[in-house]
């Protein structure tokens, strides 16, 4: 059998955009699942978030450096700019955020018309990779495949409900590659025995800022049965490895200013809902009684509701988060191609690689960015 020119490890976001801007003549997708884009599917709730107005390395986890490099190659207007020319208009949503206008499904049937002499070989599961000459091996459930040029984007471990796996680091590091540890990201946080109380307030959203390392974010809290949730813990949780978090439940405020000498109690002076009041004050045994009647402890412990400092115990899982962080270290990857410095050939694109954006479409921007890189260079 005659090598194929490139063969892309994986029909996902990445991979389906390098598909649809390589200029080889032989091209092959090897992919598990029977249909294509399968993330791309369920993201945004099902209209996919595909980039954001604002676009900066500053919203990623990885080398600035090297983000930004591959980011100024094909950044959020020339993805917006390839979208309208194949015929779809993104709508802009939650002020900067770009979704599909519809379902999420049209984007990857565009991916796929713009793609139209590459060959999907669906139910195939990629089980290594190797390369003992000139040309790679693939090794498949439907035996070996063999190509002069490999892309590997077959992205992190989250969601392995719709086909993730961890090939494409196990193929990496096959080929001498390093891997920045792997951890769940853009995922939800579980508490200590001592937070149990932000349990108890299951389905209640506030708006707060997080501190995590030197990070300030601001954005909702989502009290959640296991932990905590909602879009400003998502992002702390790419943060977030171990150590503390810290809660201003009452951002823009100043604590002292809510209660002056009033004479009513402290508890019905705090604009928080009820709810989360009651559940705070006996967590940290409060009295329910005027402030100017408290005692200094008490006054220290309630101010905490502008810096609540706890250690989560862990988080929801990769069953839960939207992404991976860490993977392929990119100081073995030039940006210019994303090519390996170590073995020559071979690509790399998407979440496989060690760089991780924060909610509202930062993901999937990559994955394009860093796709047509490497279609490019390929
Ligand atoms: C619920 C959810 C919602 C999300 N929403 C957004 C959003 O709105 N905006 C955003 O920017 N990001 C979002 N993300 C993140 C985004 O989906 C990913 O970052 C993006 O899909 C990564 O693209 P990729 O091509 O690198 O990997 P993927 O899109 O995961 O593609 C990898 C492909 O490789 C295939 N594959 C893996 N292992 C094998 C194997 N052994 N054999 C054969 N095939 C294999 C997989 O089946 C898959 O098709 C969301 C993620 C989730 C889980």
């Amino acid at each position: 059998m005659l090598p194929y020119d490139l063969i892309i490890l994986g029909a996902g976001a990445a991979g389906l955009m390098a598909a649809a801007h390589q200029r080889s003549r032989k091209v092959l997708i090897l992919e598990h699942n029977s249909r294509p884009g399968a993330k791309i599917a369920i993201s945004g709730g099902g209209r996919c978030n595909i980039t954001n107005q604002n676009l900066s390395s500053s919203y990623y986890l990885g080398d600035p450096k090297f983000v930004e490099k591959v980011l100024n190659r094909f950044d959020n207007e020339a993805l917006i700019a390839f979208l309208r020319h194949h015929g779809l208009e993104p709508v802009v949503r939650k002020e900067c955020q770009y979704f599909c206008p519809d379902r999420a499904q049209a984007l990857t049937d565009l991916l796929l018309r713009a793609a139209p002499s590459v060959e999907i070989s669906y139910e195939t599961e990629i089980f290594g990779a190797q390369k003992p000459g000139e040309l790679f091996v693939v090794e498949t459930s439907k035996g070996e495949v063999y190509a002069k040029k490999l892309l590997i984007a077959t992205g992190g471990l989250s969601y392995s409900s719709v086909g993730a796996t961890g090939i494409g680091y196990e193929i990496a590091e096959s080929f001498g590659h390093g891997i920045v540890p792997l951890r769940p990201a853009l995922v939800g946080l579980t508490l200590q025995p001592e937070q149990v109380w932000m349990k108890e307030l299951s389905g209640l959203s506030l708006s707060v800022t997080v501190q995590v390392g030197r990070r300030l974010l601001e954005g909702d809290i989502l009290f959640a049965h296991r932990g905590v949730s909602g879009p400003v813990l998502l992002d702390a949780s790419l943060y977030w490895n171990q150590g503390k978090i810290t809660v201003d439940f009452l951002p823009g405020r100043r604590f002292k200013s809510l209660f002056g000498s009033s004479a009513k109690t402290a508890a019905s002076q705090i604009p928080l809902p009820k709810r989360f009041v009651k559940a705070f004050f006996s967590a940290l045994a409060l009295p329910n009684i005027p402030y100017r009647s408290m005692r200094e402890g008490q006054k220290q412990r309630l101010s905490l509701l502008k810096s609540y400092a706890f250690a989560p115990a862990g988080t929801f899982g990769y069953a839960k988060a939207e992404v991976t962080k860490g993977g392929v270290a990119t100081d073995e990857i030039d940006p210019e191609t994303m090519q390996s410095r170590l073995v020559d050939g071979l690509y790399f694109a998407g979440e496989v690689v060690d760089v991780t954006g924060r909610l509202g479409g930062y993901n999937f921007q990559w994955a394009f960015s860093s796709a047509v890189v490497a279609a490019k260079s390929v």
